[in-house]
């Protein structure tokens, strides 16, 4: 922390490098550190932890990604919704209208509001939200399973070419 300090840079090289006041980096520099316990809090699955911690440092490979990587593909757009918008991190969790649906669903049968926001943005404000601690990681936990099972019924849907609708159960 002192050598953040001194140096006026994060140490993980994801992170921006910060140009504004010192003061600002200690405020800045924890709070993104502090969404780790919502990533590996007890509750979640082991599985659904490690898909929100790929998602969170942007590492899913998702079509515009492996486009970046020079992989060529018939087709870039999203598989769960019939948009035509190019799957990007930000459309699948955030954006997308099949997506959004799971959200409301999920939110009715838990009676938890899960924030919006991308990945890490959903984890900040969870974060943020004044609620008791175990609220939080319940919250969390949702959220990490919202994740997985979308990433898991966009392979499905990706790979097998099945048809999907609100409701389909994806094991
Ligand atoms: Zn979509």
């Amino acid at each position: 922390m002192v050598k953040w300090y001194e140096q006026g840079v994060c140490p993980n090289n994801k992170w921006e490098i910060f140009n504004g006041s010192k003061l600002q980096l200690i405020v800045r520099g924890p709070r993104k550190m502090r969404i780790a316990e919502f990533i590996w809090n007890k509750i979640s699955q082991p599985r659904h932890r490690f898909i929100i911690w790929l998602a969170v440092q942007g590492r899913l490979l998702t079509k515009d990604r492996l486009r970046r990587m020079t992989i060529s593909m018939d087709n870039t757009s999203c598989s769960l919704c019939d948009a035509q918008i190019v799957e990007t991190q930000k459309h699948l969790f955030s954006n997308c209208v099949w997506t959004r649906g799971i959200i409301t669903e999920m939110s009715q049968w838990s009676g938890m509001l899960i924030p919006t926001g991308d990945v890490k943005q959903v984890l900040e404000k969870i974060k943020r939200e004044n609620w008791k601690q175990l609220k939080k990681e319940i919250t969390a936990a949702l959220w990490a399973s919202v994740v997985y099972h979308v990433w898991q019924a966009r392979n499905w849907k990706l790979y097998r070419g099945a048809k999907m609708t609100i409701g389909t159960t994806v094991t």
